[in-house]
């Protein structure tokens, strides 16, 4: 047989070999790294024998999947050292991810000094570097085996397999997993590892099944990459807005009021007030009328809307449609509620395109275990809009959404981190939608034609669409990795119908509109943590809840201190004095911990001639500066939204 490598050369060999054989053929170094191998574009193990004429690859750390064999088979390390530390562990599930890989285990939970000892034990067993080798049994004697092993989640797996399979395992000393592979030859190729935490999971990821120990770990190639990889998760935890966010006192939560319920604290409140007072004012010069309508509405509107028989699992329902006259729900959006104010009188084709806005506080009843921070929240606020239009307006309409976005994110400087999905319907589950194929196609059709027109790059995601139309997802990852959608635009030609929505055209006949449904900014929750996280909480003074600190080298200046504070207050700066009898340079330090981007100091000089001395986050000691240039520069930073450059070295 054949087999043509990566580079083009051709081995050939008479009988059938294995893959590891092959990449020995090829050089002892390559099959030393070998982690997994690649036929025809078909990831193998490398004990896969090679039968026929192929193309062969032979993966290493540095390809993705060699990464995940070589990351999985550390998972199978960790299993076996719980095995060995903690006989009575029962063995879930243990995949590779993106950052490492993780295993599940029906144990107590680990803390910390439990992980060190788990990962002393790995080191050992990886020392001592037994083969890994494949065995199969057919179904019912692999369910026999898992259950002498007394391994009851790895018995129901297995049940859940196909009664003609064939189930694979693999062995490592007196270790035994059942796995498909592909796996490492022995665990000596393993050389960096480090358990990164702990955490409970549920069973097959159900809050009705047991709640599981997972931890979570990762292997590399080389020390100084997984060194490299663990001063990342130094800097993302310094970021993490559930952690820093806290530390900041912008919010917190607290276990009696419910998850996902956060309060705001006089600092995060005043920086959402911030941010929403610029959309509204943003919104207002983009002619979108304000309406205020109310948080909760009876079940008949939303069986209108759709939303009770396709979103009633995500409401929160008050009352109970047994024994109550009137069951209310809290709202979900705010869609239906604004249709009513278009309807409360006829409309012509004059009165189109109508934009309707809200600062809108909305409910939705996620799992607790979904809870994070203020990016998984069961309350929200969103600058929410309906576009009611003609369909000669949509593509113009969508074109002013897409604008908008672009210059929300732009000012709060994240245009460049965001992706775009075009988010499409399932059409193997039609019954999670409203409206037929047709119209879905259609709809479909005329927003893909739009985005190609405006000349976005955008993926596509089948089945993320909403219930009533497709829609542009705007994406961002926070600091974990993970992806949220934080901005929509969604396309509806359905619901007009429902809700008996019209407008009397040119032609003086009644005809339906397009309603747009869209965001500008992400909820505001969440776009507090993504800007927590962007900017390690050093936010441009805009945004800041104190712009400013005032502070005087003695009680002397308290009088001088409080005028220059009025000053400032007049023309809109945030600012407070630190009156406190410190001493400057203790009081200089706590407000550069404060993240405060500007402190004046103040004393005899800067009394007598109407000076302060200024010294900022970007440019650290700027020296004196006239009271009123001061006032001037800040005040046009603020009006701005500039993005200053941070020049000096934050001891934070
Ligand atoms: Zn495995
Ligand atoms: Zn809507």
């Amino acid at each position: 047989m054949k087999i043509t490598l990566k580079d083009g050369s051709v081995k050939e060999y008479s009988s059938g070999m294995s893959v590891i054989d092959i990449a020995k053929d090829i050089s002892e170094g390559l099959a030393r790294v070998a982690c997994a191998g690649e036929i025809n574009g078909q990831v193998v193990d490398l004990r896969t024998v090679v039968e026929d004429d192929c193309e062969l690859s032979i993966l290493t750390f540095n390809d993705e999947a060699g990464k995940a064999a070589y990351r999985h088979t550390t998972s199978h390390v960790l299993a076996e050292a719980v095995k060995r530390l903690y006989p009575g562990a029962k063995l879930a599930i243990g995949p590779s991810i993106d950052t490492g890989f993780y295993y599940d285990f029906d144990t107590p939970p680990f803390d910390r000094a439990a992980l060190d000892e788990l990962e002393k034990e790995m080191k050992k067993i990886i020392k001592e570097g037994a083969e890994l080798e494949k065995f199969t049994l057919p179904r019912e004697e692999a369910i026999q085996f898992m259950k002498d092993r007394e391994e009851p989640y790895k018995v129901e797996l297995i049940e859940d397999l196909p009664e003609d399979s064939v189930i694979s395992f693999y062995r490592q000393g007196d270790f035994v997993d059942l796995c498909a592979g592909p796996h490492l030859m022995s665990t000596k190729t393993i050389k960096a590892i480090k358990l990164i935490s702990s955490s409970g999971a549920y069973w097959r990821g159900s809050e009705k099944n047991k709640m599981l120990t997972r931890v979570y770990g990762t292997a590399f190639a080389k020390n100084s990459e997984l060194d490299e990889y663990l001063a990342y998760l130094e800097d993302v935890k310094k970021r993490d807005h559930n952690k820093l966010g806290r530390e900041m006192e912008l919010f917190t939560t607290v276990d009696v009021i419910g998850q996902g319920l956060p309060l705001m604290m006089p600092k995060g409140a005043r920086m959402i007030q911030t941010l929403q007072r610029w959309i509204e004012d943003e919104e207002e010069k983009r002619g979108y009328m304000l309406t205020k309508t109310p948080l909760l509405a009876k079940s008949d509107l939303y069986k209108i809307s759709g939303h009770w028989d396709h979103y009633r699992e995500g409401m929160f329902v008050l009352g109970d449609e047994e024994k109550d006259d009137e069951v209310f729900a809290l709202r979900p959006m705010t869609c239906p509620f604004q249709y009513y104010v278009y309807k409360d009188s006829q409309k012509s084709y004059r009165d189109l395109p109508c934009r309707y806005g809200e600062t809108s506080t909305l409910f939705r009843n996620e799992d607790s275990g979904e809870m994070h921070g203020l990016i998984r929240v069961r309350q929200f606020t969103i600058s929410e809009a309906h576009i009611i239009c003609t369909p000669e307006q949509v593509e113009e309409e969508i074109r002013g959404c897409v604008d908008l976005i672009h210059y929300t994110l732009s000012t709060l400087g994240i245009d460049e981190k965001v992706t775009f999905r075009f988010s499409k319907w399932d059409p193997n589950n039609k019954e999670k939608y409203i409206g037929t194929a047709e119209e879905w196609e259609k709809n479909q059709d005329t927003m893909r034609k739009i985005l190609e027109h405006m000349n976005i790059n955008f993926t596509e995601a089948e089945g993320e669409a909403a219930f009533y139309g497709p829609k542009l997802d705007v994406q961002f990852k926070n600091v974990h990795g993970k992806e949220d959608t934080i901005i929509t635009v969604q396309l509806d030609n359905s619901i007009a119908e429902k809700f008996d929505m019209y407008y009397v055209d040119k032609d003086g006949e009644k005809k339906r509109p397009y309603i747009i449904h869209r965001t500008s900014v992400g909820c505001y929750e969440r776009t507090l943590a993504m800007l927590i996280e962007e900017y390690a909480g050093l936010f441009p003074t805009w945004l800041c809840p104190e712009q400013v600190r005032i502070l005087p080298i003695s009680e002397k200046y308290h009088d001088y201190a409080n005028k220059v504070a009025s000053e400032l207050k007049v023309n809109g700066v945030r600012c407070t004095v630190d009156e406190r009898a410190e001493k400057i340079g203790y009081k200089i330090r706590e407000t550069r911990l404060d993240r405060v981007p500007y402190m004046l100091v103040v004393g005899q000089k800067e009394e007598e001639e109407g000076l302060v001395s200024v010294r900022s986050r970007f440019l650290g000691d700027e020296g004196q500066k006239p009271l009123d240039t001061f006032i001037n520069d800040i005040s046009k930073e603020i009006r701005t939204k500039e993005i200053k450059k941070v020049e000096v070295e934050q001891q934070a």
